[in-house]
């Protein structure tokens, strides 16, 4: 952030204000994390917090603090909406244009109060009046640790702060694997255990509360992975009556796409997930080295992300989605194969 932005910022947030903080539709856990990290370090600036989710996110980021206290645009909309429209700030986390807030767009768009955005998603629009992105950065998690600490308020990182934020930092770097996970992201984490993250304990809560249901479908989706070798591509496909013999509930199919990531010699791996619900087909793309799947998901699935991973969607059926895909691979494959 420039000097300038940091100077007016620590002036604007000396004195109480009425703040909403909004993270990106369908919340993830460095969603969830950075949005209750920057809610409980602002509530100790004395200002009026309230956390405002576009929609419902997974049972294992339900114990994070401060998780009771966050509001669902879609199911509770009039409070929600006269929040909005009677704060002074409205911080925007971990996407980079309204669109992908879903139903809230346009609340937001009208919406009068002071835009900040934290964010280190590609192309980020340019509502806010404070705009930290960065898209070098691991997580909205690590920008909002490096947001306090410009304010000079690292001092207020307590444990509470420390264990929301470790969360999308964790869940982000997949565990501190990605190649968004530098020296710096390692610093932070280490100065949040410090600060009292039970780095064990956030790990189990995460990754290690599967019901049995998860992992069939788990099994199911592994049963489903094909793979195409001349591309060094693979993609799993779920069905709805897939999602339901198995209990599907929101959050049961995060990271499985990684799956095709991991066999040997696959450089591009997909999922594409039928929601009949919504009419469309969710796409997860994720990649290795410098393919980017954020141009691949701009250019055929209306979405978009980070070079190595990104989301779309098709208003086609499941078939013909995998049909597209399939289809427009030939096109990249002289770069697949040069990874
Ligand atoms: P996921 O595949 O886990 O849903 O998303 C991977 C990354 O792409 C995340 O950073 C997510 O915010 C971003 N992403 C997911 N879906 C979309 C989308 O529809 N549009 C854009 N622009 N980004 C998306
Ligand atoms: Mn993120």
């Amino acid at each position: 952030m420039k000097t300038q932005d940091i100077t007016s910022l620590k002036q604007l947030l000396s004195s109480a204000k009425k703040i909403v903080i909004v993270p990106h539709k369908n919340p993830d856990g460095d969603a969830i994390g950075s949005t209750l990290g920057l809610y409980h370090y602002l509530k100790k600036g004395n200002h009026d917090v309230t956390v405002i989710a576009p929609n419902d996110y997974p049972h294992f980021l339900k114990w994070i603090p401060g998780n009771e206290s966050i509001l669902k645009h879609d199911t509770q909309r009039d409070t929600c909406e006269d929040l909005i429209n009677n704060v002074d700030i409205i911080f925007t986390l971990d996407f980079n244009a309204f669109h992908r807030t879903g139903q809230m767009e346009t609340v937001l768009a009208h919406s009068k109060a002071l835009k900040i955005m934290i964010d280190h998603h590609q192309a980020p629009d340019d509502y806010a009046t404070y705009t930290y992105s960065d898209v070098s950065m691991s997580s909205t998690c690590e920008m909002v640790y490096n947001f306090i600490d410009f304010l000079g308020d690292e001092h207020l990182v307590d444990n509470t702060i420390a264990t929301c934020l470790y969360v999308g930092i964790m869940t982000d770097t997949g565990s501190f694997r990605f190649r968004s996970t530098t020296s710096k992201t390692h610093a932070i984490i280490s100065k949040l255990i410090d600060k009292g993250a039970n780095n064990n304990e956030i790990h189990n809560n995460v990754y290690d509360t599967n019901s049995y249901e998860r992992l069939q479908l788990l099994g199911c989706a592994l049963t489903n992975l094909k793979v195409i070798p001349e591309s060094r591509a693979a993609y799993i496909t779920l069905s709805q009556d897939e999602l339901q013999k198995y209990n599907y509930k929101k959050g049961d199919t995060e990271g499985v796409v990684n799956y095709g990531l991991s066999l040997d010699g696959i450089v591009l791996a997909a999922i594409f997930i039928e929601d009949k619900n919504e009419g469309i087909i969710k796409i997860s793309l994720r990649s290795k080295g410098n393919f980017s799947v954020n141009e691949m998901s701009r250019a055929h699935f209306e979405g978009g992300g980070h070079t190595n991973a990104a989301g779309g969607k098709s208003d086609l059926t499941l078939t013909e989605t995998v049909e597209k895909f399939i289809s427009i691979l030939p096109s990249y494959n002289k770069a697949l194969n040069n990874e």
